[in-house]
C-alpha cells in the first residue's frame, strides 16, 4: 500500500521548517531567465554524476563534494544537505527542471529516481542529529502516520520483544534508541523479509527504518509524478521550449563526462608508461611528445620564469593527466617561480593552487587536461598570456615559425595553414602529428591523448612493437 505524503506545513516565512525536501510542490511563484535554469539543471546533473561515483568509505565526507559543485549564476549550491532558505529554493526549482527533462526520457528514469532517492537518503541521514521528536515532527509535517513510541511502552516491548539487526542479519543485541509504530501496511517490504517486531497490528520500525520506507514511499511519488509529467507536459509548447535548452545542457554534460572517461583510461595507461617524467628528462620529453601548445607553455616557463593563470592550469591539468607526480610538479614550478620571486611567496601564493589541481586541497577533486574543444574556444589569450591552442591563436607568421622552429616539413605547413584557413583547428593538429611522427591520428581531443599517443610510439618503436596495431588500439579505446 503506498503512502500518502502531503506537503508539509508551512513556518511563518512560508518555508519549509525541515531540511530534507520531498518535492511535493513545485516552485509557484518568481522568475529566473533561461541562463539561471540551465545552471541549475547543470548543478543536478552535477550532483548526480558525484553521487553514482561517491563510495561510501571515501575519505572526503559526501557533503563537502556536493558543496564543491560551483554555480556561475549562484553562490549558493542548490544541493546542500544544509541548505538555507535560499538554497532550499534553488533546490525544489532544479528538481523540477531535471523532472520535466527526465519526465521525457522514459530510459533514463531508473537512473534519475536512484539519484533523487539517494540525494534524499544522505539528507535523511543528517536527521540522525536531531532528537527522535525532531525526527517525529518532520514525518508529521509530511502526513506520515507514524507514531514516536512512548518512552513507558518502550521499556516495556524492549523486555518482550526480539528486534533484527539488517546489517549483521541476526537478532538485535541492542535496540534502536527510538521506536516508530507504522501501520503493517506499510512495512511490508520488512514483513516480506521477517524482519520486523509487530504488536497490535503496528510494525515496530527503527530511525533507520524509517528512513527507507520513506526514500521508498519518495520514490513511488517520483514515479507516479514523472508518469504524469511526460503525458501532460510534452503537449505544452513552453514546455517543449524549456526542454530543448535542457537537452543541449544534458548533452554537452554527457559529452564532458565521456571525455572526464577517456581521460581517466589514459590517465591509468599512464602509469604503465615507459616514461615517468621527472625533474631531468622532463625538457627532452616536452621536446619530443608534448602537442604545440603543451610545449610552447612550457618553454614560455622556462624562458619567463612565469606563467600566468590560464598557462598554469592548463600545463598543470596536462602535467598530471601526463602521469607527473604532485611532488615532481612541484619541483619543477619551484625551480622556475623562484628565479624571480622568493621561496615563501611560492610557498604561500602557488604551491596550494598545485596542490588543489592534484586534488589535495579546496574541494578535493583532482583535475585532468582540460580538452582542445575547451582550449580552443574558452579564454582567449591577450597578449601577455602563452595559453591557447597554436593552431587557432597564433596568427599565421607566428605559427609558420613555430612549425619551421618543430622542423615540420614546406608542404605541412601549407596543409596546417590552409586547415587553419578552414578553422580545422585539430585537424591542423593531427597533421602536425603525421609530420612529426610519421602516423596521423583520426582526431585529437585533448592535449594528453596527443602526448600518450606519442610517448607509445617511442616505446614501441623502441621495444620493435608492430606500432600500427598500438595506435588503432589507442584509438579504438578513446572511441568507447
Ligand atoms: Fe593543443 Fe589540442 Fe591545439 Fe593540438 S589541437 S595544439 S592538442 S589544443
Amino acid at each position: 500500500m503506498e503512502l500518502d505524503i502531503k506537503p508539509a506545513k508551512k513556518t511563518v516565512d512560508g518555508d519549509s521548517k525541515y531540511a530534507p525536501n520531498l518535492y511535493l510542490e513545485p516552485p509557484l511563484s518568481g522568475s529566473i531567465n533561461v541562463d539561471e535554469a540551465e545552471d541549475l539543471f547543470r548543478q543536478r546533473l552535477e550532483a548526480m554524476a558525484v553521487l553514482k561515483d561517491f563510495r561510501i568509505n571515501s575519505q572526503v565526507p559526501l557533503n563537502s563534494v556536493l558543496m564543491s559543485i560551483k554555480s556561475s549564476a549562484y553562490s549558493a549550491n542548490c544541493v546542500s544537505l544544509y541548505p538555507t532558505g535560499e538554497q532550499r529554493k534553488l533546490d525544489n526549482i532544479s528538481h523540477f527542471l531535471a523532472r520535466i527533462y527526465f519526465a521525457m526520457h522514459p530510459e533514463l528514469w531508473d537512473s534519475y529516481k536512484y539519484f533523487e532517492k539517494r540525494l534524499l537518503k544522505y539528507r535523511l541521514g543528517e536527521l540522525n542529529c536531531f532528537s527522535a521528536d525532531k525526527l517525529a515532527a518532520f514525518l508529521q509535517s509530511f502526513n506520515f502516520d507514524f507514531e514516536l513510541m512512548p518512552r513507558a511502552e518502550y521499556d516495556e516491548i524492549k523486555k518482550t520483544y526480539l528486534f533484527w539487526n539488517h546489517k549483521s542479519g541476526q537478532a538485535a543485541s541492542t535496540i534502536s534508541e527510538s521506536i516508530f509504530k507504522v501501520n503493517f501496511e506499510h512495512a511490508l517490504m520488512f514483513v516480506a523479509k521477517r524482519s520486523v517486531a509487530v504488536k497490535d497490528g503496528f510494525a515496530l520500525l527503527s530511525t533507520e527504518d524509517i528512513r527507507s520506507v520513506i526514500c521508498d514511499a519518495f520514490e513511488q511519488h517520483l514515479d507516479k509524478a514523472l508518469r504524469w509529467a511526460a503525458q501532460t507536459l510534452s503537449l505544452n509548447s513552453k514546455v517543449q521550449n524549456l526542454y530543448s535548452n535542457l537537452d543541449l545542457v544534458y548533452k554537452e554534460f554527457e559529452e564532458e563526462q565521456q571525455e572526464k572517461k577517456r581521460l581517466t583510461k589514459m590517465e591509468e595507461s599512464s602509469q604503465k608508461s615507459p616514461f615517468s617524467i621527472n625533474m631531468f628528462n622532463i625538457d627532452r620529453i616536452s621536446r619530443d611528445h608534448y602537442p604545440p601548445c603543451m610545449r610552447h607553455l612550457h618553454e614560455s616557463l622556462r624562458k619567463e620564469n612565469h606563467l600566468r593563470h590560464h598557462g598554469r592550469l592548463y600545463l598543470g591539468t596536462f602535467m598530471r593527466s601526463a602521469g607527473v607526480t604532485e611532488q615532481e610538479a612541484i619541483e619543477f614550478w619551484r625551480e622556475e617561480f623562484t628565479k624571480k620571486i622568493p621561496n615563501d611567496k611560492f610557498e604561500r601564493d602557488y604551491k596550494y593552487n598545485i596542490r588543489h589541481l592534484y586534488g589535495k586541497e579546496g574541494h578535493r577533486k583532482a583535475l585532468s587536461s582540460f580538452s582542445c574543444e575547451k582550449i580552443i574556444n574558452n579564454n582567449a589569450p591577450g597578449p601577455a598570456d602563452n595559453h591557447g591552442c597554436p593552431f587557432k591563436h597564433f596568427d599565421e607568421t607566428h605559427l609558420v615559425s613555430l612549425l619551421k622552429n618543430h622542423n615540420i616539413a614546406d608542404a605541412d605547413i601549407e596543409y596546417i595553414k590552409d586547415a587553419k584557413q578552414r578553422k580545422t583547428y585539430t585537424e591542423a593538429c593531427c597533421e602536425y602529428f603525421k609530420s612529426t611522427r610519421g602516423v596521423k591520428p583520426e582526431e585529437m581531443r585533448n592535449p594528453a591523448q596527443f602526448y600518450h599517443l606519442s610517448a607509445r610510439l617511442e616505446h614501441d618503436k623502441v621495444n620493435n612493437v608492430y606500432v600500427k596495431d598500438e595506435i588503432d588500439q589507442l584509438a579504438e579505446s578513446m572511441e568507447e
